[in-house]
């Protein structure tokens, strides 16, 4: 079935996003998902873990209520495009993992990609461009019309995916004097220090 998102609310995630994109459209689908499961628009325990960091989080971030500010939405730096969904209350949930067979195929994606930079060079030819419009917008109807059952894999879990957000000490880096939140604190020689200030000494030795 179409995505069931009422088309201004959809108009509204584009505009937040700053353009419409394949990306944009897996996390409509993917909040949808989220929405029909777990009522998330209503829970004031969510949250979401993300495996991927790419346009389709604006859309999670904007249609879910689970935002990085808040502290219930957490990025997972694993370049996959899942999201796992969590109500805290309710004690359940499901990890959502795009499809593999409703990726475009290797081939598409290779064309895609190359008339992509080309075009972003200003390389491309307007018939290339009209091209690489075509298909964007045809693979955003796909998944805009496609079942939520064909665009993703879910499976339910039954234990928060994160443990909740915990507010952390910050101290001073030795450095810079910055205050710092702890667990990003490294030590070099004794010294403790902020991220870029430790990168500097690394990268000098
Ligand atoms: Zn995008
Ligand atoms: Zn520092």
């Amino acid at each position: 079935m179409a995505c069931s998102i009422e088309k201004e609310l959809i108009e509204q995630t584009i505009a937040f996003h700053g353009h419409n994109c394949p990306g944009l459209s897996i996390g409509i689908r993917a909040s949808e998902l989220a929405m029909e499961k777990l009522d998330i628009h209503e829970s004031k325990s969510a949250l979401c873990v993300t495996e991927t960091d790419m346009c389709g989080v604006d859309a999670i971030q904007f249609l879910t209520g689970c935002s990085f500010g808040k502290g219930n939405l957490v990025h997972r730096d694993w370049g996959k495009s899942a999201f796992t969904f969590y109500d805290r209350d309710v004690g359940k949930g499901f990890r959502a993992l795009f499809r593999d067979d409703f990726r475009e195929s290797e081939k598409d994606a290779e064309l895609t990609r190359d008339l992509m930079a080309r075009a972003l060079k200003g390389r491309a030819t307007g018939e290339e461009q009209t091209l690489v419009r075509e298909r964007r917008s045809q693979r955003i109807h796909q998944i805009m019309n496609a079942d939520l059952d064909a665009l993703f894999v879910s499976k339910e879990i039954d234990a928060p995916p994160v443990r909740p957000a915990r507010i952390l000490k910050s101290i001073p880096c030795d450095t810079c004097g910055e205050m710092t939140m702890e667990t990003r604190i490294r030590l070099f020689d004794g010294t403790r220090m902020c991220i870029p200030c430790f990168q500097g000494v690394e990268q000098k030795i």
